[in-house]
């Protein structure tokens, strides 16, 4: 005995009477079989409806083996079945699939694009349709026929036709089944085989939005909204442009202009950071230099630096070794320790080679060449016996 479809006739009905036929495992779950229902499954783009049997929650609608299967968690006490599907949930499919066919329709009249696809996620709505390409003008008039389409407040009829009414249907895409075949008509402007729920009459989709399209394998993929989701998401988007006019003074329709201005005064910001920044180093290279004895013709300068960027101590061991005669052992103890190992152009070291004896001391990784080595390690806590074994190295030799 196959289920009575509630749904086909009448998308409308949330509560019904039934019987179970048939309980059947799934996983660790049931899926109970009833002799009718108004629970849509999931097929065609759309997903299935949630709800109740009794007191048991459907999580989810499925065909298997051509049965209709309600998921549920425990085993229903009574074969004798209230069920009530989930309206919110029912409606907002129903509103978003309904403005799909309209928005289909409209990319074949104005673009000759046909739909590849259609699916249905729980904040995106989105189709393939084939054209190669798209502008924000194209944007705008599919976006009017839409929605002139609804204010107009067209029927929708879902009927199953005979074979001779089919062939004489100006049918926007060819039926995948071959008996029953169903056909949901937008009064006079669309008619397209279909065997999910729709609302009665186009002006119960509310609104048809088109969000943003991007290329896709066979045209272009567009995410759109409809009727109450189009609802939330302008709210959405208004509590965060208003969040933004708040934060930058600026009226709406000039955030843009305020965002640029204050990009164009970060940059500037930034140049002038940098360029102090780079100033600053180069007075304390000049004062280390100052500070440190030469001794057998070599200045040794080792420091642990807290809390520095590598990149301004790279820039410390640039201007150090500009003087003649300098090796610079330089580290930042940050969460690891980062260490660069770097000598003038006279002096006569290897420090590539010194970097790789002591660099197991702190766990680390990196190299170099013979003038300058460079790398990290974890072990932070041994970053004083790590430079103190270099300086040695050094003075040994
Ligand atoms: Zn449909």
């Amino acid at each position: 005995m196959r289920t009575e479809r509630l749904y086909n006739d009448d998308p409308y009905l949330t509560e019904f009477r039934a019987e179970v036929i048939e309980t059947l495992t799934y996983g660790d779950k049931y899926g109970i079989v009833l002799d009718r229902t108004a629970f849509y499954p999931a097929g065609g783009g759309q997903p299935w409806d949630t709800g109740y049997l009794n007191d048991e929650k459907v999580t989810e609608v499925i065909e298997k083996d051509g049965k209709l299967l309600h998921i549920v968690d425990n085993k229903l006490l009574s074969t004798e079945v209230k069920g009530s599907v989930d309206w919110a949930r029912r409606f907002d499919f129903m509103q978003q699939h309904t403005g799909q066919h309209i928005l289909s329709a409209c990319f074949e009249k104005l673009l000759n694009g046909s739909t590849d696809s259609f699916h249905m996620g729980k904040d995106i709505v989105s189709i393939e349709i084939n054209i190669d390409s798209f502008s924000i003008d194209d944007a705008e008039r599919i976006e009017n026929m839409a929605n002139d389409i609804i204010y107009s407040n067209l029927p929708v009829i879902a009927r199953i036709v005979s074979g001779e009414e089919l062939n004489s249907l100006p049918l926007r895409k060819m039926p995948k089944v071959t008996e029953n075949i169903r056909i949901v008509e937008v009064k006079e402007t669309d008619y397209s085989p279909c065997g999910g729920t729709h609302v009665r009459t186009t002006g119960e989709v509310g609104i048809i939005k088109i969000k943003n399209w991007e290329k896709c394998k066979g045209g272009i993929k567009f995410a759109f909204v409809c009727g109450n989701r189009a609802l939330k998401d302008y709210g959405l988007y208004n509590t965060i442009i208003r969040a933004l006019c708040e934060k930058l003074s600026a009226r709406d329709s000039e955030i843009v202009e305020a965002v640029d201005k204050l990009l164009f005064d970060l940059r500037n910001t930034e140049k002038q950071l940098s360029a102090s920044t780079q100033e600053l180093i180069r007075i304390e290279a000049d004062n280390t230099i100052k500070e440190c004895p030469v001794v057998s013709g070599i200045r040794l300068i080792s420091r642990v630096l807290d809390n520095r960027s590598i990149n301004d101590v790279k820039l410390l061991a640039q201007y150090l070794t500009k003087v003649p005669g300098t090796v610079a052992l330089l580290a930042c103890k940050n969460e690891n320790a980062q260490v660069i190992f770097s000598r003038s152009e006279d002096v006569n070291m290897d420090m590539n080679a010194l970097f790789k004896a002591v660099l197991p001391i702190i766990d680390g990784k990196g190299g170099g060449n013979s003038r300058t080595a460079q790398g990290g390690g974890s072990r932070v806590d041994r970053l004083e016996e790590f430079m103190n074994n270099a300086k040695n190295l050094i003075i040994s030799k």
